[in-house]
């Protein structure tokens, strides 16, 4: 469950972002550059059934 990933060239962080900018980031990731810090995976901004914010791979393998 990775909480860093690039965003238009720049680091972030899932945790530090509040529940309307996650929403946001959800509605308009489409249209930016959003990749997983870990890998430079493509990443989907997500909310876990806890509640924890996160960016969810957009594919593995
Ligand atoms: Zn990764």
């Amino acid at each position: 469950m990775p909480l860093r990933a690039v965003l238009d060239g720049e680091q972030t962080e899932s945790f530090a972002y509040v529940p309307e900018r996650w929403a946001a980031l959800k509605a308009s990731y489409k249209s930016r550059s959003l990749v997983t810090a870990c890998c430079g995976e493509r990443a989907i901004p997500k909310v876990s059934k806890r509640g924890t914010q996160f960016f969810a791979h957009a594919r593995r393998g």
